[in-house]
């Protein structure tokens, strides 16, 4: 019902917040229906994987304005069930990708695209080989988890907050979940417990605490594909070790994708890819690339003499 009380403008500037920060709020699309900018192919086709996809991205090629490419010809794939993770600079076009693969925006230039609406050369995003833009947007959205940099908690109770991973879900599930997440305890030890009310007008929850309650959500959702936008503010060491730790967990048999801003979160990775200026300038395994002592190696001596630490997307102490 919020849509009638919320003017028009407001959604959209939602929308472009929304759709910028990988905010968790895939069910609000249900509500912003009118406000997508990118439209269903009238052949486009329900996503159904009864298994973690291979993701691929061929060429791709992508600008949010036409006289400015930010990514300049990416190609790389996550095979099924594993975790490719994407680390560089402020800038370099890392959340950009993640923002492609959810179908935020569409490869290719804005304003370089055919008269029919084909985009000009902008290579393409695949899912077991089919390309992205044949599955509808509802679908596809489904098929996806994601662990944004910042949680937004609904100003309802936590347990809501949780269900609405897969709102039909009973509580006991909810519950699992925050166990599996290990913010169960915490819950628990909270004078309503479960039916605390959290978000802006209830209780504040930390940005530990609110990423637990995202991963709860994605364990209760339990999507086959997962994105991991790491949060930009430091936790301190002892809980990022616990997160990631959590975070391994619920990427077990997923695809998936980390957007990290800091070293310590992609030793484990299947394959790490090095991203400057929009283009892949190293790929491979964390050990592989300290031993080919490039640009990973210097990001990773960096975080031992410290330099940088107050910048997010510099590298960080490793979890060690
Ligand atoms: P960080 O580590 O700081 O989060 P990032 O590698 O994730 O950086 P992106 O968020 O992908 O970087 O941004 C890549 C480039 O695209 C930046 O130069 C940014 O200014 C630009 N950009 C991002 N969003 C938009 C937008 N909506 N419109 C225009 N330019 C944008």
């Amino acid at each position: 019902m919020i849509q009638l009380y919320i003017p028009l403008n407001f959604l959209g500037v939602l929308y472009r917040e929304i759709r910028q920060g990988l905010i968790d709020l895939e069910r609000l699309f249900e509500l912003l229906d009118s406000q997508r900018e990118i439209a269903d192919r009238p052949d486009a086709v329900e996503l159904r994987l009864a298994r973690a996809p291979e993701i691929r991205f061929e060429d791709v090629h992508f600008g949010y304005e036409p006289e400015r490419e930010i990514l300049r010809g990416l190609s790389f794939t996550i095979p099924a069930g594993q975790t490719v993770a994407v680390v560089g600079p402020s800038g370099a076009g890392k959340s950009t990708l993640a923002r492609l693969l959810f179908r935020f925006y569409e490869v290719g230039q804005p304003g370089r695209a055919a008269a029919d609406g084909t985009p000009a050369a902008g290579g393409r995003i695949s899912l077991d080989g089919q390309d992205l833009r044949s599955f509808t947007q509802a679908s596809l959205r489904r098929a996806i988890g994601i662990v944004p940099q910042d949680t937004v908690l609904f100003n309802d109770s936590i347990e809501y907050n949780i269900r609405y991973g897969r709102p039909d879900a009973g509580p006991e599930a909810a519950r699992q979940a925050a166990q599996a997440a290990h913010i169960h305890d915490f819950i628990t030890a909270l004078p309503q417990g479960y039916q605390t009310r959290v978000g802006e007008r209830g209780l504040k929850l930390s940005g530990g605490e609110k990423q637990r309650v995202a991963i709860a959500r994605t364990l209760l959702k339990d999507p086959p594909i997962l994105i991991f936008d790491e949060a930009t503010s430091a936790l301190d060491s002892a809980n990022e070790r616990a997160i990631q730790a959590e975070l391994r967990s619920v990427a077990r048999n997923k695809t998936t994708l980390v957007i990290a801003h800091r070293l310590s979160t992609v030793v484990d990775a299947h394959q790490i890819l090095v991203l400057d200026q929009g283009r892949i300038v190293e790929r491979g395994r964390h050990a592989e690339l300290l031993a080919a002592g490039g640009r990973y190696a210097q990001m990773w001596a960096l975080q031992h003499n410290g330099a940088g630490a107050s910048n997010p997307a510099d590298p960080h102490p490793p979890p060690h």
